[in-house]
């Protein structure tokens, strides 16, 4: 079922592996044609140009973008209990993990009378997308926002794209999360238009602004991602996130029904998901390439399970030992990762590069989409090897506050006048230099 890559015995460094191991493509130049119209005509005409796009690709036109306080509330009023108590749960797991991260101020004293003070402070306000195309995501709205909420930032709003099913209205389940989460600002946009509003701001229907954001932060479609690289530098953004994508490294003590399980579970977010195998157990990968064929039939995306998993982004991967797949999934960088090895804990702690790392057979990546407490916000496409997952640092900012006394800059003059002076930019020396007349300054 799935393709084989052979590379037992062939691992080579890492960029070479990389270019020979499955990944999805997600070539985002190609569609920036298509977005940058889309970006300039919020730029230019707001809420109008977000309201005609939102009727072509949303198939809905909504009464007005922001929604209104009373279907938030009333959401939450209509939402399944069983859901709500779900929901509950993973708001308070991902608050539990993610008060842990917040930043404490740090002041180094460099020399007596001479500190250097880093203050964290919040972004003042943020965007936070939650997709809704193929499938609506409120879990995606608590890992947005509750990091926002913990670094402190004031002023947040959610944006998803309105539903036709709903009356243009965001999916009732986004807006009950929100009402859960505190959040009364939601707006009904979604794509390269939502991106758009939220960076430039606009004018709602009924004349009330809509407040330009800082910055951008949620995973979304192509078009999303390519709207995000336009408006980078206008606003901050948290990545362009790509497909989703699994690498289970895996050895004969796995169990095929959990492996195939897992593959299966992020091949059912989108046809481009990546779902690769590392293995040095063929009889593993027969199993599961068995048990994909059973399981996929019981499942309801059958069509873009199969589209997924039959794309050249997923494979098998096989290897002679586990110290080889370490070496591949390093390379690889996947956004989940999932160790399924005898001493799973071991095999781990070498793992260098990847968005989130699954230990054992209790820790499928199902777990950390909704209520392990980690988030699942993660970087794609390989971009693990630079970046983190979302978290509450991505809605924070380090400010290095210098305060020197006259005798601790004195102490240190020469060594300025001597470092700008070979950098040729003798007016840095003179600054320093103007304070100290008896060092030879111009006070003048
Ligand atoms: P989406 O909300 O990102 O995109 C829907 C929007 O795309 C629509 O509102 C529409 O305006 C726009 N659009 C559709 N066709 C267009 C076209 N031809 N031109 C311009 N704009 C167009 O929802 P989606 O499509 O379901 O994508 C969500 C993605 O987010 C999936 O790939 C999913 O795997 C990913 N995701 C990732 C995570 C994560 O944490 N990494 C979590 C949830 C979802």
């Amino acid at each position: 079922m799935l393709s084989r890559t052979d590379l037992r015995g062939r691992t080579t460094t890492p960029a070479q592996l990389r270019a020979v191991l499955p990944r999805a493509e997600m070539d985002v130049d190609a569609v920036l044609h298509q977005v940058r119209p889309i970006v300039d005509a919020v730029a230019a005409r707001g809420v109008e140009a977000v309201l005609e796009y939102t009727e072509k690709f949303d198939g809905v036109r909504p009464a007005s973008v922001r929604v209104p306080a009373s279907e938030i509330s009333s959401a939450l009023s209509s939402l399944d209990p069983a859901l709500r108590e779900a929901l509950e749960e993973v708001i308070a797991r991902i608050r539990r993990v993610h008060a842990d991260q917040r930043r404490t101020e740090t002041t180094t004293q460099v020399v007596p009378g001479g500190t250097v003070t880093e203050k964290w402070v919040p972004v003042e306000r943020v965007g936070l997308y939650a997709p809704g195309g193929l499938a609506v995501y409120p879990s995606t709205v608590v890992m947005n926002v509750v990091p926002a909420q913990i670094a402190g930032v004031e002023s947040l709003v959610v944006c998803s794209p309105p539903q036709a099913e709903f009356g243009g209205l965001p999916h009732p389940t986004i807006l009950a999360a929100a009402a859960l989460l505190g959040v009364d600002e939601v707006w009904a946009a979604g794509g390269a238009q939502a991106q758009a509003l939220m960076a430039h701001g606009g004018v709602d229907t009924d004349g009330a602004e809509l407040a330009s954001v800082d910055i951008v932060t949620g995973p979304g479609n192509i078009y999303v991602a390519a709207a995000k690289r336009v408006l980078r530098g206008l606003i901050g953004i948290d990545a362009e996130a790509g497909p989703t994508e699994i690498a289970i490294l895996a050895d004969s003590s796995a169990d095929a029904v959990h492996v195939a399980a897992d593959l299966i579970s992020q091949a059912e977010h989108d046809p481009l998901a990546a779902s690769v195998l590392v293995t040095d157990s063929v009889e593993l990968a027969d199993a599961v390439d068995v048990e994909l064929e059973r399981q996929i039939a019981a499942t309801k995306h059958v069509e873009r399970i199969r589209t997924a998993l039959g794309g050249s982004q997923s494979g098998t991967v096989l290897v002679s030992s586990v110290d080889e797949g370490v070496r591949v999934v390093n390379a690889y960088a996947a956004e989940h990762l999932e160790i399924q090895t005898v001493d799973a804990r071991a095999v781990a702690a070498r793992i260098r590069s990847a968005g989130a790392i699954f230990v054992g057979a209790h820790s499928p990546v199902s777990l950390g989409d909704y209520c392990a407490g980690s988030n699942h916000v993660l970087p794609t496409g390989g971009c693990a090897r630079h970046s983190s997952g979302l978290s509450v640092q991505t809605f924070l900012r380090g400010i290095h506050v210098i305060d020197y006394s006259e005798d601790a800059l004195r102490e240190v003059a020469d060594k300025v006048v001597a470092l700008a002076n070979a950098e040729d930019l003798p007016a840095h020396g003179q600054a320093v230099t103007a304070r100290f007349p008896q060092k030879g300054g111009n006070t003048a």
